[in-house]
């Protein structure tokens, strides 16, 4: 099954359910397993600060938003990075929010121990200079992660008002530049996206080369001025798994979904299953102690949870875990 145009696109957003779970979710699944086998990447996961400056509107670590803060040092995170290793995982992804006072020399200390440590680095820490972006790289980030959320300016412009669209694709153009490979992707049925701008998003991806969506859709965060919103529609978000997976049949694509019953955030088993049944292949294993994990909260109820969630989710889709 081919998805190249619009009109593909439009086509599968606009089936009914039954004919999506019969025809395409089944198409991308084998795309994915072409391309991967019968194996689902586990990353291991850092949030190493929750410390935002920045204001978008849809997101609980926004900075005007009263949550607990915490900022975890270098040494602390490659304590935890380091029993990891011992239990056999190989990716890390590290993020936080746009939190300045981190220390850029921080984040290459942590870097360049983590790569001494054996792991393969992606990074989300938003927007930077370049030479920054070049530092990192340097150092041994392979991936960056800088989502662009909504693909028509004047929307992106207005949920995110501490930075503009420019700015945004500027950046993407400059982590490319440097070598690092983009992850990047969008948030699927936020209050107000049109299918249009659902679909130029998904063309964006394409555009942009990305190695990596990271989508979810829309889930409401407490605090923020989107708080009393509905959530997206999850189907879309499967939907749009599917497409990207049939248009892009390299990328890895976040598995960590929402389910519809809505229990257990970003690990319900369901939701997980349901993503891998449509073309998803990435799941994560948060290292972070609870109590912080728990305040690392752009959407409510986040929970990624770790290795015996991605165990149990590999055993009931018979997969094995790539770690
Ligand atoms: S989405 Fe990222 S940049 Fe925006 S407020 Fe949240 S943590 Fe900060």
């Amino acid at each position: 099954m081919m998805i190249q145009t619009k009109q593909d696109i439009l086509g599968v957003l606009n089936m009914p359910e039954e004919t999506f779970w019969a025809e395409v979710a089944p198409a991308a699944r084998k795309v994915t397993q072409e391309h991967f086998g019968d194996s689902l990447m586990v990353t291991a996961m850092l949030a190493y600060s929750n410390i935002c400056k920045n204001q978008c509107l849809y997101c609980g670590m926004r900075a005007g938003n009263q949550i607990p803060r915490y900022r975890i040092p270098p040494a602390e995170i490659l304590e935890l990075s380091q029993r990891a290793r011992a239990d056999g995982l190989s990716r890390m992804f590290l993020i936080a929010g746009e939190d300045k006072n981190y220390g850029f020399d921080n984040l290459l200390t942590l870097v360049s121990g983590l790569k001494k440590q054996g792991f393969a680095v992606s990074l989300a820490a938003g927007e930077l200079e370049k030479s920054q972006y070049q530092e990192l790289h340097d150092t041994g980030v392979e991936e960056y992660v800088l989502k662009f959320e909504m693909s028509d300016p004047a929307s992106f412009n207005r949920l995110n008002p501490s930075t503009d669209f420019h700015k945004r694709m500027e950046r993407a153009r400059w982590i490319k530049e440097t070598g690092m490979k983009l992850g990047s992707g969008n948030i699927v049925d936020w209050p107000g996206q049109s299918q249009e701008e659902l679909i130029q998003d998904i063309l964006l991806m394409k555009e942009l080369d990305i190695s990596w969506a990271p989508n979810i859709p829309f889930l409401p965060a407490m605090g923020t001025p989107l708080a009393g919103e509905k959530r997206g529609d999850f189907l879309l978000n499967f939907k749009e798994i599917a497409i990207l997976r049939l248009m892009m049949p390299h990328i890895k694509i976040t598995a960590q979904q929402p389910g519809y019953d809505g229990k257990g955030g970003l690990s319900n088993t369901q939701g997980n299953l349901d993503a891998v049944a449509c073309g998803a292949n990435l799941l994560f294993c948060d290292l972070l102690p609870d109590a912080k994990a728990n305040d690392f909260r752009p959407v409510d109820g986040r929970n990624v949870s770790g290795m015996k969630h991605c165990q149990d989710v590999a055993d009931l889709t018979g997969l094995t875990l790539d770690l």
